[in-house]
């Protein structure tokens, strides 16, 4: 608790920083607007933490400077590439009364080599701006692409160490020569970038001496303004793949069957499976006539659905690429790996998906099944498994909003409830098993469908994440999902089932203090002394507190 005494300082400071913010940036990129700050204080579930205000700087030698201007007044500064961090906080900072540094305008592509494959963005750049970069380029290299908004950064993502859907899904893995900028304004460059007479940096990940890129990834010891993310060549062929579980007990045998081919490289992307609460939470809202307004869908309520819907028990797809002969020999050897699961297997080349697309709708007629909609989402999947980004998923978050899905969404603004937890656990089916059976346990016990999705995005651990979605206007909901999360999030820290990301509703999941608590700590005192930049971010428990 603040005495009168320190709040009446704090405040002073942050009145002086705004006066030097200004001079800096010019007025309006400085916003102390009580409506706009209290925008960017909604996140897609409780929280509790004020902003004071939000600067915009346009270059990185206003960043520098800004940030000069934060450690000098100790005010506590949280930077956002686009902050649409939702499911784990939105724009909401770990520390009350932090001003936020919105990094949307340093957005330029400031590098790119085909032969070489990559690309060196700054932190505003979004996947929407890659891909159209590429495409303008008529490029034959692709990017990796989230699951979430067009408009979502690219370092801000690689930032929290997401993943997407191609061979170079996770995100952390294809980026190298990181420019960084510290708390007390300094710069610093990673590996190779940081010798002036080399053409290694965006080539090289380790440079010479301890290598650092990792520091900064979850971390709260300095803001990335440059980073290279390596390009994948595009493949001769590339095919997709469905399976469909007819039953539950298929999933522990599935990532049994897949995670010899991860292992082995035939599989080279991350395959993705989605319970039947997953993927029809992806394609509709909440049935509320089939239901009379009750939550949560029951499973036998669920069947029913899934009786009429095309859909299984879990669902796995994933991308084969490689040359013809690669990918009809992957093909081989996936068909051999399921043969013995009950449940369905298919393939699909673009030529196959073109042809669906040309014959949708008389086969919509003859099968009464809407094959239109089907083929929409199978193309948005594939896209994803090329790279190429989409705003589709973006209205599983409406999943229980009585209204229609607006057509520009935003969770943050609509009250969207969208609470994740992200465990990782081995790639051995009987621990898949026990994870998802008590998360959804849990999770229908509190009151919500156990949306659950996993992702074997290396060969051997499985990304799971669990997908707590509701309607905030209810009054009760926030504290209900907010228990529920709680829940699923200690069941799965005693199982030693831990979160490859942390929300602010599990940051204390950072752990007490160890020696790798003490070393963080000690860097941080070195390149942050004032402690203002994002404290409580990615920090274990016993950490010392802002100065
Ligand atoms: C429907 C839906 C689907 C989604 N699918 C995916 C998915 O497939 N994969 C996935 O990974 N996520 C997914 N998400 C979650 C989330 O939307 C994305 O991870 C998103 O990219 C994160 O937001 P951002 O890029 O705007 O990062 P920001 O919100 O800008 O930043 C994220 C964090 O990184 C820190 N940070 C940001 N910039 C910097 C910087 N330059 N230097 C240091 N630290 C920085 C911030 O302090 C913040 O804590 C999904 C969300 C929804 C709603």
């Amino acid at each position: 608790m603040l005495s009168i005494k320190s709040l009446a300082s704090s405040i002073m400071d942050l009145e002086y920083a705004l006066r030097q913010w200004k001079d800096i940036l010019g007025a309006s990129h400085v916003i102390a607007d009580r409506q706009q700050v209290a925008n960017a204080e909604t996140a897609t579930y409780s929280t509790t933490q004020t902003i004071s205000a939000i600067i915009r700087p346009g270059t990185k030698e206003e960043l520098q400077e800004c940030l000069r201007t934060a450690t000098r007044c100790r005010v506590p500064v949280y930077p956002l590439s686009s902050g649409k961090n939702w499911g784990y906080g939105s724009r909401v900072p770990p520390t009350d009364q932090s001003v936020i540094i919105d990094l949307s305008r340093i957005n330029r592509i400031i590098d790119f080599d085909e032969k070489l494959g990559y690309v060196t963005v700054e932190p505003g750049v979004t996947q929407r701006q890659l891909y159209a970069f590429l495409k303008e380029k008529r490029s034959n290299l692709w990017m990796d692409a989230t699951g979430s908004s067009q408009d979502c950064s690219l370092i801000g993502n690689t930032m929290e160490r997401g993943f997407g859907h191609t061979p170079h899904g996770d995100h952390a893995g294809f980026i190298c020569g990181l420019e960084v900028v510290l708390a007390t304004g300094d710069v610093l460059e990673t590996g190779y970038s940081r010798f002036a007479n080399t053409r290694l940096g965006p080539l090289n990940r380790w440079g010479l001496g301890p290598s650092i890129d990792g520091l900064f990834t979850q971390s709260n010891l300095g803001i990335v303004c440059r980073m290279t993310i390596w390009l994948m060549p595009k493949p001769d062929q590339f095919e997709a793949f469905f399976f469909k579980c007819n039953r539950p007990e298929g999933l522990s045998q599935l990532i049994d069957a897949l995670r010899p081919l991860r292992m082995a490289d035939i599989l080279r992307s991350a395959v993705h499976i989605g319970n039947a609460y997953k993927v029809l939470g992806g394609i509709s809202q909440y049935p509320w006539e089939k239901t009379a307004g009750k939550t949560p869908l029951t499973p036998a309520q669920l069947t029913a659905i899934r009786s009429r819907m095309d859909f299984g028990v879990w669902n796995a797809s994933g991308g084969i690429y490689g040359t013809p002969a690669q990918v009809s020999e992957a093909k081989r050897l996936l068909k051999r790996a399921v043969s013995s699961i009950d449940g369905s297997l298919q393939t699909l080349s673009e030529r196959k998906l073109k042809f669906a697309r040309t014959f949708a709708k008389p086969l919509s007629l003859v099968t009464r099944r809407d094959m239109r909609s089907t083929v929409d989402l199978v193309e948005v999947v594939m896209g994803l498994m090329k790279g190429i980004p989409t705003d589709s998923a973006l209205g599983s978050a409406y999943w229980r909003k009585r209204g229609p899905i607006p057509n520009s969404p935003d969770p943050d603004r609509d009250r969207c409830g969208l609470l994740w937890y992200a465990p990782v656990v081995p790639a051995i089916g009987a621990d898949v098993a026990k994870l998802t059976e008590t998360a959804s346990e849990i999770m229908l016990r509190h009151g919500f469908e156990p949306m659950i999705s996993l992702t074997l995005l290396t060969p051997r651990s499985v990304y799971c994440v669990t997908s707590i979605c509701y309607d905030r206007d209810i009054p009760g909901e926030d504290v209900r999902a907010t228990a529920c999360h709680r829940e699923v999030a200690d069941w799965c820290a005693q199982e030693g089932y831990l979160p490859y990301r942390l929300g602010l509703a599990s940051m204390d999941q950072m752990g007490r203090d160890t020696g790798f608590g003490r070393l963080l700590q000690g860097i941080r005192q070195t390149v942050d002394p004032g402690g203002i930049l994002a404290p409580g971010r990615y920090e274990h428990r016993d950490a010392v507190p802002l100065a």
